[in-house]
């Protein structure tokens, strides 16, 4: 972002590396403290002998009440999954900004706040604070909520911590919850199969921290640029190489579909209910144990491994071995799809 007439495009909202270049060149000019630098889900401020764990998160997804979910569960949902990300299970307290469009349907926000309760519920977290603003019709496209979260933690765990040798696990099946969007907002009409996975994960992550403890290297949840964005992001902090298997990346028969009908890589869809988990191989079996006895780990694999990189190319990279050779995953930040939460 320098040239003075450049505007921004919706590739800086995909989550991919455009929108990295611009929270680096815009958002972070001048900024010298590391925790905001390390451009993790949260920031981590120690207190007293724990950290505390903030983050904030925007959610501006279209249509608002798709299939699995809607806007309200989405935006407690996207802030708990941040701060569990960061090894903060225990949710301290969640704040909610709501702007709405002159118009909306009053019944369509009673739905939206009893769902945000709902997965506070399932969360054991509660919004203790808040705000509401309405914007003239037209300003505006129905409905945008912005959720905060603080956590604490005795130990953080970083999306930087991979190391050479570590398997990669995610927590269940990749690609539902873009695909599921993408579906409602095209009406084509696989919502009766295809579902989003939106769901808060602290309890499923505080069960993996159990098993696998100071063997949990790195975690990240795949929203925005999917898979493929989140282990890239991953793979670049700490100079490690990944490589994946394809046969073991486990999908729903429906988002499979989905998928080929849009033509869409799955890995580079956003998910809302998954956690990608680098582990020391010595507890991966503990850690896949415990993830698939939760109710929303039962799909976990392993899905593949940490190496150190074979050449200065190969730092940061991320690639996918397909049973008949290995092909790199490359951000693709042309073709964002806008939206998705
Ligand atoms: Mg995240």
């Amino acid at each position: 972002m320098s040239a003075k007439d450049e505007r921004v495009g919706l590739a800086h909202g995909a989550g991919g590396r455009a929108m990295r270049e611009l929270i680096t060149s815009i958002f972070l000019e001048g900024v010298t403290d590391p925790e905001a630098l390390a451009l993790d889900d949260g920031a981590a401020i120690p207190f007293g002998d724990r950290f505390l764990v903030i983050t904030t998160d925007a959610h501006v997804v279209a249509p608002a009440f798709f299939p699995g979910g809607d806007i309200g569960r989405l935006s407690v949902c996207g802030v708990v999954n941040d701060l569990a990300m960061m090894g903060a299970c225990d949710v301290v307290a969640l704040t909610s900004s709501v702007i709405v469009e002159e118009g909306y349907p009053v019944e369509s926000l009673r739905r939206i706040s009893a769902s945000m309760q709902e997965a506070c519920g399932e969360a054991s977290a509660r919004i203790l604070t808040g705000d509401t603003k309405v914007m003239s019709r037209g300003e505006i496209d129905g409905i945008v909520l912005s959720t905060s979260g603080i956590g604490v933690t005795h130990r953080v765990v970083r999306d930087s911590g991979l190391r050479p040798g570590d398997a990669i696990v995610v927590t269940g099946t990749i690609g539902d919850h873009g695909l599921a969007v993408l579906g409602a907002r095209h009406a084509l009409g696989l919502e009766g199969d295809l579902r989003s996975d939106v769901a808060p994960l602290n309890g499923l992550v505080r069960a993996a921290l159990a098993a696998g403890g100071e063997a949990v290297h790195a975690m990240k949840d795949p929203t925005r640029g999917g898979v493929t964005s989140a282990l890239s992001e991953m793979a670049e902090k700490a100079g490690v190489a990944i490589v994946l298997e394809e046969r073991t990346l486990p999908m729903s028969a429906p988002a499979r579909a989905a998928a080929e009908l849009l033509g869409i890589d799955p890995l580079a869809v956003a998910n809302e209910g998954k956690a990608l988990i680098g582990v020391h191989p010595d507890a991966l079996e503990l850690v896949l144990a415990a993830l698939r006895a939760h109710p929303l780990g039962r799909a976990a694999a392993c899905i593949g491994r940490v190496a150190a990189p074979a050449s200065s190319s190969d730092r940061g990279s991320v690639s996918v071995d397909t049973g008949f050779g290995t092909r790199r995953l490359f951000e693709r930040d042309g073709a964002p799809l806008p939206r998705i939460c």
